[in-house]
Order: C-alpha cells, then sequence, then structure tokens
C-alpha cells in the first residue's frame, strides 16, 4: 500500500497517544501485529486488519460523564482523547425507541428500534466515518474517500466539509436520486460510476492507491469498522449497561454485524457488563444475499453474486466480513436470512404505521427479517430483542412511492370532502 509521502512518514512515526488505547494493526486471519498506519491487509497472509487496543481500566462513569454523542466512548475507540472537541459532526447517542405497537403487531413481548436514522447525514455512516477521519487526519490526508452504496458518500462528503478535508466519493450511477443528491450537496466530488458497487470498490482500491488519498472503506477501513461498535456500545448503556437478548442487524459487507458483537464482547470484558448471552441476527435482501445463501447452504464461504434489489445500501455482491458475520450468527447463536423487494416495502410501511418511523430499504430488510425469523422459530418472540434501522426513508422515496400517495385528491369544497368521508367510513 503506498500513501502519499507526506501519510507514509506521519504513519511511520503516528505516536500511539494520537489513536488513543489503540496499539497496533492486527490481522484477523493470522494474528500478525503491525504499526497503526495506513495499511489494511497483513503482509504475511493478506487477511484483512483491524484496530488491537489495551484498554486499561475503563468505568461506567468515565463513559457516562462524556458528551452526549459517540466520542463518550473515546476510551474505546482509535481516536485522540479529546476528539469530542476538534472539528467534526459529533454522530451517535441516537434513540433507543421502546416499540410496544410493533411488537403487538409481531406478537413479540419487548422489542426495541435503535433508530441510527437520527444521525447527522441520517445514517449510521456517519459514526464509521468520524473514526476513518480521525484516523485520516492523524496519518497526515488531506484528502479522503469511499467506495459507495450511497450513505457512506453523503457521510463522508459531510465530515470531509466539516474538518476542511476535501473529497472524492465514488458510488454506482444508478443509486436513488436522494442518496445522490445528499452526496453531492457538501461540495466535494462525486464521481458516479456506470457499474454496481463491486465495480466501485475494485476501482477504489486503484485510486487509494496510486492518488494517495485516505479511502475510509478501503486503507483506512480497519478504522472504520471500529465506528460500528459504537452501535453496541449504546445499546447496552440505553439498556441500562446490560445485553439485550437477540439483536437484528443489516448485512452489506457484514462489518457493522460483526463490530456489535465485538462491542458486546469488550463490554463484558472490561467489566462493564454482566456476560449474557446475546444472539446476533443478520438480514439481508434476496436480490443480494450471499451471506444469507452461505448461511443456508451451511457453508463458511461467501460466493459472490450480482445484486438486484431495491435495497441498494445493502448491494453488496462480494461481502468483505461475509464470513465473519456467518461466524458471529453462529457463535451467538443467532440466524440470518433474508427478504423480497415485496416483504421489504411491506417491512417499511409496518416500521412506519405501527412506530411512526420512517425507515429506508435497509430498515425495511431488517423488519421483514425480523418477521421471517419469528415465523421460521429463530428468534424468541419472548426474549427482549434489538434491531437496527440504519437509515431515513426520506432517502429511498422511490422504493416506497408506489404504496404512499394520498388517498383521494379533491377540490377545495367542503361537499367534495364529506362525499369522499362518507363513502370510506371516515366519521
Ligand atoms: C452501509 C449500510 C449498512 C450495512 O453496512 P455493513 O457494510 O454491513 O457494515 C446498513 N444499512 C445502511 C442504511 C447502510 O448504509
Ligand atoms: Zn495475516
Amino acid at each position: 500500500m503506498t500513501a502519499s509521502p507526506d501519510a507514509a512518514a506521519t504513519a511511520a512515526g503516528a505516536s500511539s497517544a494520537s489513536f488513543g488505547p489503540a496499539r497496533n494493526l492486527t490481522c484477523r486471519a493470522c494474528g500478525a501485529q503491525f504499526p497503526l498506519g495506513d495499511s489494511y491487509a497483513c503482509m504475511e497472509c493478506f487477511g484483512p486488519l483491524e484496530v488491537g487496543y489495551d484498554f486499561g481500566t475503563v468505568t461506567h462513569a468515565d463513559i457516562e460523564t462524556g458528551p452526549h454523542s459517540m466520542w463518550r466512548y473515546a476510551p474505546l475507540l482509535p481516536v485522540p482523547a479529546d476528539i469530542a472537541t476538534r472539528q467534526n459532526l459529533s454522530p451517535g447517542m441516537t434513540k433507543l425507541v421502546k416499540a410496544d405497537n410493533l411488537a403487538a403487531a409481531l406478537g413479540m413481548k419487548t422489542l426495541w428500534v435503535k433508530d441510527d436514522s437520527g444521525n447527522p447525514t441520517h445514517s449510521f455512516k456517519d459514526r464509521v466515518v468520524a473514526i476513518a477521519l480521525s484516523a485520516a487526519q492523524e496519518l497526515g490526508f488531506t484528502t479522503v474517500g469511499c467506495a459507495s452504496t450511497g450513505n457512506l458518500a453523503g457521510a463522508v462528503a459531510a465530515a470531509a466539509a466539516r474538518a476542511g478535508l476535501k473529497s472524492c466519493v465514488i458510488a454506482p450511477s444508478n443509486l436513488e436520486a436522494g442518496k445522490l443528491v445528499t452526496a453531492a450537496i457538501y461540495g466535494g466530488t462525486l464521481v458516479a460510476v456506470d457499474g454496481n458497487y463491486d465495480d466501485v470498490n475494485r476501482l477504489c482500491s486503484e485510486v487509494a492507491a496510486d492518488m494517495g488519498w485516505g479511502f475510509v472503506n478501503v486503507n483506512l477501513r480497519p478504522y472504520y469498522g471500529e465506528g460500528s461498535k459504537t452501535v453496541g456500545y449504546e445499546v447496552a448503556e440505553q439498556l441500562g449497561w446490560r445485553l439485550p437478548r437477540q439483536l437484528v442487524s443489516p448485512i452489506a459487507s457484514g462489518s457493522l454485524m460483526t463490530k456489535v458483537d465485538k462491542a458486546f464482547r469488550e463490554l463484558v470484558s472490561l467489566g462493564l457488563v454482566d456476560e449474557a448471552p446475546a444472539s446476533i441476527f443478520g438480514a439481508q435482501a434476496t436480490g443480494c444475499s450471499p451471506v444469507s445463501a452461505a448461511w443456508a447452504a451451511g457453508h463458511d464461504v461467501v460466493q459472490p453474486v450480482r445484486p438486484d434489489t431495491i435495497a441498494k445500501s445493502l448491494a453488496i455482491g462480494n461481502p468483505a466480513d461475509g464470513p465473519y458475520a456467518i461466524d458471529v450468527a453462529r457463535r451467538t447463536g443467532g440466524a440470518i436470512a433474508d427478504v423480497s423487494d415485496d416483504e421489504i416495502v411491506a417491512g417499511i410501511q409496518l416500521l412506519a404505521a405501527t412506530e411512526g418511523i420512517f425507515a429506508e430499504t435497509a430498515g425495511g430488510v431488517t423488519v421483514a427479517t425480523l418477521r421471517k425469523l419469528l415465523e421460521a422459530g429463530s428468534l424468541d418472540p419472548d426474549a427482549e430483542t434489538v434491531i437496527l434501522n440504519t437509515g431515513d426513508g426520506l432517502k429511498t422515496l422511490d422504493a416506497v412511492e408506489p404504496v404512499a400517495s394520498p388517498t383521494v385528491t379533491i377540490a377545495p369544497r367542503y361537499g367534495e370532502f364529506r362525499a369522499f368521508a362518507e363513502e370510506k367510513g371516515l366519521r
């Protein structure tokens, strides 16, 4: 991996203090360790690298006295201790909504929705970007980018604007209008590629290496992934420092699902929550379900597919963390399933009509998969469950327009309204 000479020099001399409790990059396949820098593949076995830590002691008070954002978990993240005071969007501490109406509709006892549509650019991607951009600055990058299925592009462009970095984000040209507009508005460069996400991702590996830029999900991926841990930390803290019995996460690359599990395990090992079983379930769209298909077949290896689904934010045909997601589901007693585009739309409608939460297609995937797992008996309706809503329905209006239009259109005359109301039995 070649970065700009500046970045390489900074990386070589990076003091561990600028990465908080992080100590190294550790290979997830063979365990080899490397200095904190901008490498993302193991020099020994080409396995993916992840951040290794030395946490020391962290108490509830250390966290609870922190800012009302994901930066309250700075003692558990690869960021400098004063990160909250630096120029960034401070995502996180989104609502954990008790979803009693949805629970009743599904015959469940206790259900919560972790609603990450409340983040600054309306998806959970603000979390991963916040960590990756902190690392980019520590490593001396002045231009940041990403390969995006939609939400990441907007999150990078916005965070770069606020941090005073240049951005170049790359995404498939066939994204929803709402995703392209909310990526372009922040003033960076948006490159639309006539190809799918997997084409974009391949292209970005070359761009990152050649241009010497910090790509949040390519050469900064080890840091990026750590941002997803904060979803798990928040769920546990918001439940009163305990783990939910079951949690359902959408899967694109599989990073979010695996990092929520990593967060839970860290909290247990630090003594911040009691050890308790927490089964983690994965949700995919049938039109892009390589991880679910491998799960159903009992395989550890994920066969790449060509995506075709309305859930474009999850449309990664060759998911980098797919095998790790399977491992998490197996180890925690969870499962992975997939749902059709019609079921996704019905899932969006159900969440909106029961809880007043308008999710994007990925949220529809999660709700519909929850329902499917309940029907299959894989998920216990009586056990406390958390589902992750990762994005905002306003960005994927196209998907629900056919089922969400005015009930009637009338002239501005009471007679017409009255006739309509009577015909519909509105009173
Ligand atoms: C990116 C994304 C996900 C899943 O991301 P992973 O790559 O699996 O970490 C889920 N929901 C939305 C809305 C996303 O944008
Ligand atoms: Zn290795």
